[in-house]
């Protein structure tokens, strides 16, 4: 599904093919999750595929790298060209492209001071498919800020989005929410969590998540379209209220939810402000400011 023998990715500087790319057994990713990754989309504009929001994703890279001592060795300019080159030997125009570092061999619990760049990009439809989705309430917490960097996108914490997607699945829901160790709704998974009601969006603020590239591109056009969006902490009672929910985020974009818990929303999301947006959201992913790099 992700490669096939033709398939061209990037590992430490040089382009080889995705079936002859491997990791070492030793690496210290594998043993203790200390890596960072990112998930991006380039979709078809009119002048060849656009990678949308590449600065802000290859920004939040070295972010996370930073955050985790993880040494990445290139820079936003470098990562975004390394990207194109990627969808360019692939003839690839709608993408999914998944930058990932990380460490080299090492079973000690210091950083590594060794690490590796990959760099691999596949067909993706859209990740939870375009039927409104029927959510579980987790029974797992999105991680406490204070163990970890929540707000980076590191490997060992999707075993907690793991457990709570399959959790869900187990018991026949499309997808999961999580609380955060409060309480509060934090996110789902692999998205953000937006609730609307009489007109106005609702969304946790930054703090408890990963506050995503999307959720900061929904807020952008919410204002474009005059809505209201309240960054705040609220609880699951508050969202069995609303008119309607919504997760955002790069793989899912913008996903419908129909209940939570059995407990069906009553707005019609054609009609909702939630669905405006999305409709705006597909047109803007095809045009951003960086359209100079495009490979045509
Ligand atoms: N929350 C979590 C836990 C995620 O994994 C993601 C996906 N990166 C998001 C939110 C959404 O982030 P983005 O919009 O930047 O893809």
């Amino acid at each position: 599904m992700y490669y096939n023998n033709d398939t061209t990715v990037f590992l430490d500087g040089k382009w080889i093919k995705a079936k002859d790319a491997s990791s070492g057994m030793y690496n210290q990713t594998m043993h203790y999750g200390n890596g960072v990754f990112e998930g991006i989309r380039a979709y078809q504009s009119t002048e060849g595929s656009n990678i949308f929001k590449a600065k802000e994703h290859f920004e939040r890279l070295i972010y996370s790298a930073k955050k985790m001592h993880i040494k990445l060795p290139y820079s936003v300019e470098e990562l975004i060209q390394i990207a194109y080159t990627l969808l360019d030997k692939n003839e690839l125009v709608d993408a999914y492209i998944r930058p990932l570092v990380y460490a080299g061999d090492s079973m000690s619990l210091m950083p590594s001071n060794d690490s590796h760049v990959f760099m691999a990009a596949w067909k993706w439809e859209k990740y939870l498919g375009d039927k409104p989705l029927n959510v579980m309430l987790s029974s797992f917490q999105r991680p406490n800020p204070k163990s970890c960097h929540v707000e980076a996108k590191v490997v060992g914490h999707y075993t907690n989005s793991i457990l709570a997607t399959q959790e869900a699945k187990e018991l026949g829901y499309d997808e999961a929410l999580l609380l955060d160790m409060h309480g509060n709704v934090a996110e789902g998974p692999g998205a953000n969590f937006f609730y609307e009601k009489d007109d106005v969006l609702y969304t946790p603020p930054a703090g408890n998540i990963l506050p995503g590239i999307t959720r900061a591109t929904i807020i952008e056009l919410a204002k474009e379209l005059d809505i209201t969006v309240v960054e705040k902490h609220f609880t699951i009672d508050d969202v069995y209220k609303a008119d309607n929910a919504f997760f955002v985020g790069t793989a899912v974009e913008v996903a419908p939810i129909a209940s939570i818990n059995g407990e069906k929303f009553k707005g019609a999301w054609e009609d909702s402000a939630g669905h405006n947006i999305y409709l705006m959201y597909r047109q803007k992913v095809r045009y951003n400011h960086y359209q100079g790099l495009t490979i045509v």
